[in-house]
């Protein structure tokens, strides 16, 4: 996200713009983490054009970076086992379909037939998009990285954030754990799961917590298609995907308790395997080669928090994407260059608005 931003930025014609990251490595959180999804079904139009804005860069991304995005088209196919769900995803489909997305709206039987490796007797339907697909975050991260310090970007690594400095009512800058002060009328926070305790440092409050979410990958399996969508359930949060010639699975959990472990374990990998087993019997025969895990950035709605602080004008953000930060970091970095530039919006931001978190809300359906 950071990425993004600085590049959208510079390639605007902004300069003395310098980003700080806390590791010795940049892209090393939740973006080194990322299955690398992209689809363009969501429950807000303005998080469709996000998806749209990003499917477009990621497709041209060699041309502008010099290095491939690796966007494999293999689509992304939704199912779910519940008819109020269902209810709604048919009501999303037309509004995407609206947006000139081409979502398909399944039967059970279009889903037997079509693929034979998802066992299901209680399916109820499913959406699928050609259009959705999965690219490579490294390689993405990359290409900005490079085009972002050849026009003058600096990148400082080692320097967490551990102040943020202000004066008659506006940021005035930020200071590192060495004590090096940082003069900038302009600071974004794209602290991914760590927004939250960043925003405190502004006095900004940022509602975004850390929860774990675990990928594991099998060794060569040649049980399923050598093609699949990225096939998602809903009621157990389990995908499974093609990595290669293996097969990439992810599940979330909803009983985990927020927290910024990091570290895969056989609890995790077991409730994992048997939910996917439980709708791939064909995994059976599949054995685990490895995983990792990072942190998903969970806002209340499943929904981002794009901005500037009412409160302190100058302090932006662009944090909790909940999920599906890869395929928006793209879009998101162009908003947050316009809002800083005085440009508008090239989408409408009321879903993304901080202040919403102060009436009801809707929950983002499209979030596993
Ligand atoms: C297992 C898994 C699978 C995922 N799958 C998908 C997917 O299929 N598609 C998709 O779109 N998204 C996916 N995501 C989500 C996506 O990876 C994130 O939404 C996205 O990477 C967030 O990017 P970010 O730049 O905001 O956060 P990060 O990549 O975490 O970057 C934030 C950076 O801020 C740094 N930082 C924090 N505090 C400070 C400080 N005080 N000072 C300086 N630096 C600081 C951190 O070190 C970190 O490097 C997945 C995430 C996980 C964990």
């Amino acid at each position: 996200m950071g990425l993004s931003i600085a590049y959208h930025l510079v390639e605007r014609g902004v300069r003395d713009i310098v980003l700080l990251e806390r590791e010795p490595m940049w892209a090393w959180g939740s973006s080194a983490r990322s299955a690398g999804g992209v689809r363009l079904e969501f429950s807000h139009p303005s998080s469709v054009r996000f998806s749209q804005y990003g499917l477009e860069m990621f497709h041209s991304f060699e041309d502008l970076f010099g290095i491939s995005a690796s966007f494999n088209p293999c689509g992304y196919l939704f199912v779910t086992r519940d008819s109020q769900r269902w209810n709604i995803m048919v009501e999303l489909a037309a509004m995407q379909r609206t947006l000139g997305v081409p979502v398909e709206t399944l039967t059970p039987d279009d889903v037997r037939v079509r693929y034979r490796y998802i066992h299901m007797p209680d399916i109820v339907g499913a959406t699928f998009c050609g259009l959705d697909g999965v690219a490579d975050p490294g390689a993405v991260a990359y290409g900005w990285m490079r085009r972002a310090q050849t026009l003058g970007v600096e990148i400082r690594l080692n320097a967490q954030v551990t102040q943020i400095t202000q004066s008659g009512g506006r940021v005035t800058g930020v200071v590192t754990q060495d004590g090096t002060v940082i003069h900038a009328p302009v600071v974004v926070n794209a602290a991914g799961p760590q927004a939250r305790s960043v925003g405190a440092l502004a006095g900004v409050a940022l509602p975004v917590d850390p929860y774990r979410r675990s990928v594991y990958v099998t060794d060569t399996f040649s049980g399923l298609p050598p093609e699949i969508p990225m096939t998602l359930e809903f009621e157990n949060t389990s995908y499974i995907r093609r990595e290669g010639r293996s097969i990439l699975m992810g599940m979330s959990d909803p009983l985990e308790p927020s927290s910024e472990n990091v570290e895969t374990d056989q609890e995790s990998l077991e409730k994992l395997v048997g939910t996917v087993l439980s709708w791939v019997p064909a995994l059976e025969k599949a054995s685990i080669m490895r995983g990792w895990a990072g942190l998903y950035e969970v806002s209340p709605d499943g929904t981002a928090i794009i901005g500037e602080a009412d409160s302190l004008p100058g302090f932006f953000y662009a944090v909790g994407f909940s999920g599906h930060g890869f395929m928006h970091s793209p879009a998101a970095g162009r908003v947050v260059a316009e809002l800083i530039t005085g440009e508008a919006p090239f989408v409408d931001l009321t879903p993304y608005a901080r202040e919403r978190f102060q009436h009801q809300t809707t929950h983002e359906t499209f979030v596993i």
